[in-house]
């Protein structure tokens, strides 16, 4: 009997051994990523299904985006411990989907800033109530002592250069999946957190509130930065060409063949069944489930007047 409960204890334990654990990977000397799952927002991954970093100073962590919940704030916070004792000081967030921002609360409630730009914060507050109440589907009771705070003293310039602890950002709008995303630039290291405007190793997404001239407008000038390394808002760190091929190149698509065939007000069905099959993404992730809603969207934004 003792055998068979040592038997089954681990199978009664898999659920949590699944668990996504988050861990720091070095980028340049003192900048980390933490490169999250590239699925849905799930129990096991609390909503921790994006990119986040932080960079080192001698004064404290810089926390870039906050993870979707305070149980996935905790989990950033222990990755962070990993690498050094010293505290979150400053979280910038670089946008105002739930993973970016939700977890601003448990590092504000141990001395932290929040640091983000005017649009962010403005859509952060927008969208709270629907995030959380579309959290809650995914993440159940784990979501339990999420409260959702923005940057109370938001940036009102379009693009801030920051010194803290020593470093050098620059945080600048990229207006791409959400309106008020931006990127944070260390142009010292020539690292760039693009926050949402990257997606590699999956297909990105275009969402209703996304703007495709905006995202091709945005990459176009995150091209001429010339990033020595770009840690994306999803998949793996890389360098420009992957982000180029991976999500450069597609809103170059969007934008140049979806954007043209409706401002020539061919029709839409059409127009998306011949571009439904697309070599050069479709190894990415996601695509079968994106693609088609992607061209879509493209569509209706540049059918607009
Ligand atoms: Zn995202």
């Amino acid at each position: 009997m003792l055998r068979f409960l040592l038997f089954l204890f681990p199978l009664l334990l898999s659920p949590a051994a699944q668990a996504f654990i988050p861990k720091a990977e070095k980028v340049v000397d003192n900048v980390y990523a933490i490169v999250g799952p590239l699925g849905q927002r799930n129990a096991d991954n609390d909503g921790l299904n994006a990119n986040f970093g932080f960079v080192v100073t001698p004064a404290g962590v810089i926390l870039v985006d906050s993870g979707a919940s305070k149980l996935g704030a905790e989990k950033l916070e222990a990755a962070i411990r990993a690498v050094t004792d010293r505290p979150v000081r400053w979280v910038v967030n670089t946008g105002s989907q739930d993973h970016r921002w939700l977890g601003n609360d448990h590092f504000a409630s141990k001395g932290a800033q929040v640091i983000a730009l005017a649009r962010t914060a403005a859509t952060q507050a927008q969208f709270a109530d629907q995030q959380l109440a579309g959290l809650k589907n995914f993440l159940g009771d784990r979501l339990a002592g999420t409260a959702p705070l923005h940057a109370q003293k938001p940036l009102q310039q379009d693009s801030a250069t920051l010194e803290l602890g020593g470093e050098t950002l620059v945080l600048a709008y990229t207006d791409a999946h959400y309106p008020g995303d931006a990127w944070v630039w260390l142009p010292k290291r020539g690292v760039l957190f693009t926050g949402d405007l990257v997606y590699v190793d999956r297909l990105l997404g275009v969402l209703p509130m996304s703007s495709v001239r905006q995202g091709q407008k945005a990459f176009h000038r995150l091209a001429a930065l010339k990033p020595k390394v770009i840690v994306p808002g999803h998949g793996r760190v890389c360098d420009l060409a992957k982000a180029q091929a991976e999500t450069g190149d597609y809103y170059d698509f969007l934008a140049e063949k979806i954007g043209a065939a409706a401002k020539d007000m061919e029709p839409m069905d059409a127009t998306l069944n011949k571009f439904a099959d697309l070599p050069r993404f479709k190894s990415l992730e996601n695509y079968d489930a994106l693609h088609r809603a992607n061209m879509n969207r493209a569509f209706v934004e540049f059918e607009a007047p």
